[in-house]
């Protein structure tokens, strides 16, 4: 018979921390947590797999479930020497959601459990305080009707709310028995109006809801949000954590709190976090209240601080990373009631890798494996400029709870914000706090401001993981969500008004603000002075350490000499892609490049006639001189012009591989589409506009990304191709003459058949040979090589005849997706999200390579590559290089390297030197 739960207690724990996957993060923790003898009190874990038969049975209990339960309930109710609705010593519980990967407030949890008109009376006898046990009964009921019952939230802060304004108070600490019994009658009346039942009065049924609303919460809207925003696919669901309360509520005696056991904004190593008095757990997450940094704790009460620091210890020594606990005193008796890795900035992430590696306490391996790679360039990410900062008016300042700066217009609703970013506007999110409904909002915000709130409330540890600044508990401002209006003093900021955050310093500034680069940019820059920047010493012993680990290459994708530069400070170690195209477009050129495209289709069609032999050859000869010059004249113009693009970037590269690829778009991507454009086009150059008109009409294509494009043009227009071999032939002879290495690959794009592949080699060899023969150099002057893109599923599957004419190999895995799925590049973002939310492709298949589909032609294309020509060098340039998961798969199939754009090359060493150590670790 399959076991569902698992208790714990300091008698007897059926689980360890390696079973996060069946009882959850918190249940497996807290199973730890009691194994080393820390003072957790007991309960039982509801197992992941109980919910996954719970949804396949139709939101049934799996049939031993309950006999389970039932026998738990009995075992706590012996461990704790209480019974579960007993009148003289009653037990009261918590239940709480917990899934293997941590998403925090998405899923339920219920409090006080156990409560009833009779357990009341025994818990206000027991504790000497009539005060806390209607207090406790109170959240109960509200937590109950709200998480259970679906009762909306607002209608009871609506009755707290009244009440207090009847009583005169402000803080809920200061509603008294009778006014907290009065409240618990107007909730009774609301819970029985919106269900048509009376509040349950049998704990049993109170935890049989309890348990169901949890394992529901699972499939809530948010949940479902969260997962998908954050990748989480392939878990089994959530456990159910039943733990017996331990009371932060019982008066000035009591307390709960949130903790990291160092600072999850810097990393530093201080203990870090905040408590409040005379309060429950959730009031810390809510924000409701501002809570107060630790470090007071000690005046309160010594001895449950030191406690609170010895465990901070034994909990970093066991898991060796930095924890996230929540803690309880229950009369001056310190509780801990989860721990758990915390989630931190990249910031936090990379200085404490690095820390804990100095402090002996991880190997580098384990450092680099810990800091995630898609956030890495956080790092580089913006911050507010510091001048632009003195000119602008400083409105508020509040926590600094998420690093980076942000600038962008007020809005005050998540759907708002939302709305607004569809529309392609840069959005501050202003709320007077955030709830788990707000994450839509969130994610597409650049920057989020709270008005309350501490650093652990949900818009900041939402913020942090997500990598969006966030300036929390700004308690100066008054935001009005109705009107759309925040006001600090005098001034009022209006939907739509430009604000600015600093999310290292919890400045919030109204205005325009600049935003600039990052300090690790600017050093990397030599723009400012790299020994005083902790960060920037961290990341570049860090980055030593995976490129140490790493094998596979990282390139970076760069067109220009400055993009390339770029790329080298963060560590490219060539360029894997250099698309020609764009300089076709600059100024001086694409008008001369627009003559050659006009005539370019009549020399192709005349050639063909005269090689057919169909006409008078040589009237046909004699036509074709004068496009035929306009042809050459412009292929003349355009050589020097590429000359001096390739030897600066060549120059730039000192010596560093450089893949070339000759022009890949079709040609009429290069002349204005519509008629205003085509006018100026033909006034420019002299000639009609009908001949402008012409030419584009007779260059459309239906399909212009499966047309004239790629290896195509070189085939039918070779003079382009010639153009740019020599160019580049004659770039690399210059540097080489001034004593730098120089290393061109020429890449020919979108191959299908190995015969193109065949024939545009061929043509490049000979213009090659003529170059060097012209210059007088002998044939290994230059050490160069002819490779081709496999962009094309039938070039993937016939890479063992392609290999045959390639030096090298590179994946254009855009095309290749494109081509492979069978979705436009252009077009499919109107119906990928609807894919993705269907779970039918996990991720778009654009960002994250589809590794069972596209990932199979590539490796069969490695495969077969690899046996017809061994040794062949083989990359990746398509947007995947720069993708953490997909560099992972790039790494298992054997690719040499990978290749991205600037900005991504650090997160691809990154990401290879984890590859690395995944691979180790699997073999
Ligand atoms: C590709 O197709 O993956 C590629 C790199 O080429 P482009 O994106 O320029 O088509
Ligand atoms: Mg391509």
């Amino acid at each position: 018979m399959s076991k569902y739960v698992y208790f714990f207690s300091k008698e007897k724990t059926d689980g360890n921390r390696n079973l996060k996957d069946l009882l959850g993060g918190k249940g497996a923790n807290l199973a730890e947590m009691t194994n080393i003898n820390l003072p957790v009190p007991p309960g039982f874990t509801i197992s992941t797999e109980a919910c996954e038969v719970f949804y396949s049975r139709g939101k049934k209990w799996p049939e031993s479930m309950e006999a389970e339960i039932r026998d738990n309930v009995k075992m706590l109710e012996k461990v704790t020497s209480r019974k579960f609705g007993d009148y003289e010593n009653p037990l009261f519980v918590s239940v709480r959601s917990g899934a293997a990967v941590s998403m925090p407030g998405m899923m339920d949890t219920v409090l006080n459990l156990g409560l009833n008109e009779n357990t009341i009376q025994a818990l206000a006898k027991k504790s000497g305080s009539e005060r806390f046990a209607w207090d406790s009964y109170r959240r109960f009921i509200q937590m109950f009707g709200d998480v259970v019952m679906d009762i909306p939230h607002h209608q009871f802060e609506e009755i707290l709310q009244n009440v207090k304004d009847e009583k005169k108070v402000s803080l809920d600490t200061e509603l008294d028995t009778n006014a907290l019994r009065e409240i618990i009658n107007r909730y009774k009346e609301l819970y029985n109006k919106s269900t048509n039942q009376h509040f349950p009065e049998d704990p049993w049924q109170q935890l049989v809801h309890a348990i169901n609303a949890v394992l529901n919460s699972w499939n809530n809207a948010r949940a479902i949000r969260y997962r998908q925003l954050n990748g989480i696919t392939d878990l089994k669901g959530t456990a159910v954590n039943i733990q017996m309360m331990v009371f932060g509520n019982t008066g000035e005696s009591s307390g709960t709190g949130v903790c990291f056991t160092r600072d999850p904004s810097t990393g530093e190593n201080v203990f870090y976090g905040e408590y409040l008095l005379n309060a429950q757990g959730e009031d810390v997450v809510a924000g409701i209240r501002t809570p107060q940094p630790l470090s007071t704790l000690k005046e309160w009460d010594r001895k449950a601080y030191n406690e609170l620091i010895e465990i901070r210890k034994i909990l970093e020594n066991h898991y060796k990373d930095m924890q996230d606990m929540e803690f309880t005193i229950e009369n001056h008796e310190l509780f801990i009631l989860q721990t758990r890795t915390g989630k931190r900035t990249i910031f936090a992430a990379l200085n404490m890798a690095v820390d804990m590696v100095d402090e002996g306490l991880i190997d580098r391996e384990t450092a680099i494996s810990r800091v995630p790679a898609e956030s890495f360039s956080q790092l580089f990410a913006p911050i507010l400029s510091d001048r632009s900062k003195k000119k602008a008016k400083l409105i508020a300042k509040g926590l600094n709870a998420s690093p980076g700066g942000a600038s962008g217009k007020a809005v005050f609703s998540a759907d708002d914000a939302e709305e607004w970013a569809a529309r392609g506007e840069k959005v501050i999110l202003c709320r007077l706090e955030t709830s788990p409904e707000d994450i839509g909002g969130m994610a597409v915000a650049q920057g989020i401001l709270t008005a309350t709130g501490g650093m652990t409330s949900h818009a900041a540890v939402v913020a942090r993981g997500m990598g969006i600044p966030c300036v929390a508990g700004a308690n100066d401002l008054i935001v009005n969500a109705g009107e759309k209006t925040l006001r600090s003093g005098d001034v009022t900021v209006r939907e739509g008004d430009l604000l600015a955050l600093d999310g290292f310093t919890g400045e919030v500034f109204s205005g325009s603000v600049k935003v600039r680069e990052s300090e690790i940019v600017l050093a990397l820059r030599g723009e400012i002075e790299a020994d005083n920047s902790i960060l920037l010493r961290n990341y570049s012993r860090f980055i030593t350490w995976a490129d140490e680990i790493r094998s596979l290459k990282v390139r970076t994708n760069a067109d220009t000499p400055k993009d390339a530069k770029i790329a080298i400070l963060f560590g490219a170690e060539g360029i894997g892609l250099c698309r020609t195209e764009h300089m076709f477009f600059e100024s001086d050129r694409i008008t001369t490049f627009r003559k050659m495209i006009l005539v370019a289709d009549g020399v192709r069609r005349l050639r063909q006639a005269i090689e057919e032999g169909t006409g008078n050859r040589e009237k046909l000869e004699a036509e074709l001189n004068e496009p035929l010059a306009i042809y050459y004249s412009a292929v003349e113009e355009l050589l020097p012009l590429q000359r001096e693009d390739f030897y600066g970037i060549f120059k730039a590269l000192d010596g560093k591989p450089c893949t070339i690829r000759l022009l890949d778009p079709p040609l009429h991507e290069f002349i204005p589409h519509n008629e205003e454009g085509q006018r100026q086009v033909a006034e420019g150059m002299g000639i009609s506009f009908e001949k402008v008109r012409e030419t584009v009409e007779s260059l459309k294509e239906f399909n212009p990304m499966l047309g004239h494009r790629g290896c195509r043009l070189g085939l039918t227009y070779p003079e382009v191709s010639d153009m740019q071999v020599k160019a580049i032939m004659e770039a690399a002879i210059l540097v080489r003459e001034e004593g730098m290495d120089v290393r061109p690959e020429i890449m020919i794009p979108l191959v299908g058949h190995w015969k193109e592949l065949q024939i545009a080699r061929k043509r490049a060899e000979s213009v090659i040979s003529r170059v060097l023969e012209e210059k007088g150099k002998s044939s290994d002057f230059i050490e160069y090589s002819i490779g081709t893109m496999i962009e094309i599923p039938r070039a993937a599957v016939t890479a063992d005849q392609i290999a045959e004419y390639a030096d090298f190999f590179s994946f254009g895995t855009n095309d290749l997706t494109q081509m492979g799925c069978g979705f436009s590049r252009d077009d499919a973002g109107r119906f990928l999200g609807d894919y993705v939310r269907m779970g039918i492709y996990d991720r778009n298949p654009f960002a994250v390579l589809d590794q069972a589909g596209i990932g199979r032609l590539v490796s069969i294309a490695c495969e077969n590559g690899r046996k017809a020509r061994p040794g062949i060098k083989i990359g990746v340039c398509g947007e995947h290089g720069g993708e953490p998961s997909s560099i992972d798969f790039f790494h298992r199939v054997g690719l040499d390297y990978v290749s991205c754009s600037p900005y991504r090359v650090p997160i691809a060493r990154l990401a290879a030197a984890q590859a690395e150590i995944r691979k180790k670790t699997d073999s």
